[in-house]
Formats: C-alpha cells, structure tokens, sequence
C-alpha cells in the first residue's frame, strides 16, 4: 500500500506513453500468462517482481547477468569508477587494462574495441570485414539473429531489400549451402558470420559440428573473407578464450555484449592483427562508448569468471538441471527434448507444435518461484548454486504435474 504500484497498473500507463507497452524482446506479451512485465529487485539469481513476487531466474536479463545480480566485487568497483568519473571528453585508464586482459583471454584477440549493444558490436565486425577486404557480400545464417537494425533485424519493418543486397543466406552445420552461398559471392566475399552455436527463436538448439566449423575456417583462408564469430550470446559462459576455442577453430572477429560486464551496458569487438588497420579506418563511436563504468565493471566481471572458472561452474549447474528435468520427464511420461550448452539450456516438449505444453509448464513453474522460458535458450549464471536448481526442480515438478493432468 503506498508503495510500487501494480504491474497491471504499470503496463496500463505504459499502454498510453510507450509503443506497443514496451518494445523489443523484453515485452512480457511474448511470454505466456501470468509472467511480470515489471522487476523492482534483484539479487544473486533471484527476482522480485513488482508485486513483490521472487522468482529463481533462468533468464538472467536475456544473458548479461552471469556472475549473479549486483555482485560485490562487481559493484564495487563499478561504485569506485563512478565516484571518479563515467562518461568524460576520452576514456579512463581502466580503458586500457580492460583491453589488455580481453586480449590475454579471448585467444585469437590481438587488439579489442568497446561499443555499448551486441548490436553495435556485429555491425562493427561487418564493416571492418568489408573495409580490410574490399569486399561487399556477407554470409548469413538463415534464422540466427545478430541484432536490432535493419541489415539483420528479425523484423521487415522499415526495412528495405537495399539494406540487405550484398547478404547471402546459408544454412548452419551445412556445409554444401555454405559452399554454395560463397559461390554466389565469389570474388566479392567479405566475411561469414556465425553465431557460436544454433540458437534460434522457437526451434530446438544444435552446437556446430567440428567439420562446419573447420570447413567455415578453410573457406574463410582460401577465399581471404573474414570469419566473423558472433558471441554475444554466448561469450564468456562456454569458453572464456572464445565459444569456438574448445572447437580448435579461431575466427578473425568477434562479437561480445551481454555477460561481458555483468549487466552494465558494454560490447566488444576483438580481432586479429589482420583486420587492426581496417579497424582503425572505420568510423565507429557512440557518445556512451566510452563510459569507465561499465569498463571497471567488465574488468571486475571477469577477472571473478577466471578466478572460479564461471563455465565450469555453470556447466555443473546446467548438468544438474538438465538431468533433475530429464527425470521428471520420465517421471511424468512426458519427453521433452533438451539441447544447446547445458549453462544455457531449452527444453522443449515433443509433440507441441502450437506450444501448449511449454506454456502451461512454464506458466505453473513460474507460480511456483522459477521464471522458465518455453522457447528461447535459458542463462545459467554463477549464482546458482544446488540449493537454487533444487529448489527450481521443485517447481519443474509442479509444471509437469499441471502438463500431465494431475
Ligand atoms: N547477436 C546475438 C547472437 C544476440 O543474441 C544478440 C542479442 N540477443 C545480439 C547479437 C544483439 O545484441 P544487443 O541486443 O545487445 O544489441
């Protein structure tokens, strides 16, 4: 009473003064019944909603949060940076140590530069690809989202058929239609660009197949085009030397956001020594990016993900979810297909083409204290811990129960 208002009276005042209630992927139309569109707290892998419900969270803000929300050291050296100056006529020193341990850990990185949004970061790559090679045609994933403007938006809204003239579509793990989509390009190919593994909206998840990924090396060597990997999502939860560096497959550029920084707003471009003076050639900036906040924070981020190797832990986090799930599907006669990373799992119901199934369980596991997704790949993070997958198993249970009928 007197306090926040409800967030059913949030979403009503915001239908007047905001598009649509909220644009983008965050708009809580998209989930299914009963999940919060409003957050007034957060805490480790905990939420709290603006009716003061709490939530274990397996969406951990789309992937930024991965060391747990507002993480002390995190914070704190945030808070320091803040006390001495944020956004200033040219970066803090901070600037410089951040660059120098992206490039000590991203393995192929021989230089790095900062923007703020994932979005910034692939479109940087595209550009720097096209500068050092001269070249216009870039090799797309069909499905894979790289970003929110008009050469890869998922949305044909506003877009034009120019904004995407010199973009060749393939199909991920597939290595005849890469061949032939570089054939369509031949002579002017300048980059692919690949997502670190398939993570499409709506459609179960498949890791890349060594012989895909040594296939995309050897074109990109021959041919002279970039390899461009897009680890935005995926950066810095499966490998901290690069998604790809288990894989033995090195890309030319790549592209962070999301955990780079714990949830402070940060991207980064990394790339070879081939690519440095094209990266110095193009015009890339933003008022903001340059801000020592997020930087310090990113430092902070992780230095912490090295120091208790953060993958692993949350590969042993994913490993116990996926298999308390697996054995409630048993449980319960319910297959379910799981797949991707386990530190970033998507569990799917067979037989559940209009998504009934998924909604009806994660909607039950929500009222029960974990916020699920049906369809999009789910965020592990450090702060969970056993107690908390236990705890978000317990409430798995009531979701299989309500999809089983009982
Ligand atoms: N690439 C990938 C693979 C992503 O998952 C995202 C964000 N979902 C982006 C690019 C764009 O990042 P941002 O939303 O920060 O612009």
């Amino acid at each position: 009473p007197g306090g926040t208002p409800s967030d059913a009276a949030l979403r009503a005042r915001a239908q007047a003064v905001i598009p649509g209630g909220l644009w983008g992927h965050l708009n809580a139309a998209r989930l299914p019944e009963g999940y919060p569109q409003y957050f007034t707290a957060a805490e480790g892998c905990r939420l709290r909603d603006a009716d003061g419900r709490e939530y274990i969270d397996f969406m951990c803000s789309w992937g930024p949060m991965v060391v747990g929300h507002r993480h002390p050291a995190v914070e704190a050296a945030a808070r320091r940076q803040a006390e001495q100056g944020d956004c200033m006529n040219g970066p803090a020193p901070v600037l410089v140590v951040l660059a120098e341990l992206l490039v000590d850990t991203v393995a192929h990185a021989d230089w790095a530069l900062f923007a703020k949004n994932g979005t910034d970061a692939t479109t940087a790559c595209v550009t720097i690809a096209r500068a050092g090679t001269g070249r216009r045609k870039v090799l797309v994933a069909r499905g894979s989202y790289h970003g929110a403007v008009p050469w890869c938006s998922p949305s044909l809204a506003g877009v034009t058929a120019e904004d995407r003239a010199h973009l060749v579509a393939f199909d991920y793990n597939d290595t005849n239609s890469l061949d032939a989509a570089a054939e369509a390009a031949k002579g002017d190919l300048a980059a692919v660009i690949v997502t670190a593994f398939r993570h499409d909206f709506g459609r179960h998840q498949e890791m890349p197949t060594p012989e895909f990924a040594r296939h995309l090396r050897a074109l990109c060597d021959a041919t002279g085009a970039a390899l461009i990997l897009d680890d935005v999502r995926a950066g810095f939860r499966i490998d901290l030397a690069g998604s790809w560096e288990p894989l033995g497959v090195r890309p030319d550029l790549s592209a962070f956001s999301k955990a780079i920084a714990n949830g402070h707003p940060l991207a980064a471009v990394t790339g070879r020594e081939r690519f440095r003076q094209a990266a110095t050639e193009v015009y890339t900036t933003g008022s903001f990016w340059c801000g020592a906040v997020p930087m310090a924070a990113a430092v902070a981020t992780i230095g912490e993900l090295l120091r208790i190797d953060g993958p692993a832990h949350m590969r042993a986090m994913g490993e116990r979810l996926r298999a308390g799930l697996d054995a409630l599907s048993r449980r319960y006669r319910l297959p379910v297909r799981q797949t991707g990373p386990v530190q970033m799992p998507l569990m799917i119901f067979d037989d559940d083409p209009e998504w009934a199934k998924g909604d009806l369980f994660c909607a039950t596991a929500l009222r029960h204290g974990a916020y699920f997704h049906p369809r999009h790949n789910m965020f592990l993070s450090c702060a969970h811990g056993e107690a908390e997958i236990d705890r978000a198993l317990e409430a798995a249970e009531a979701g299989f129960r309500a999809v089983a009928g009982r």
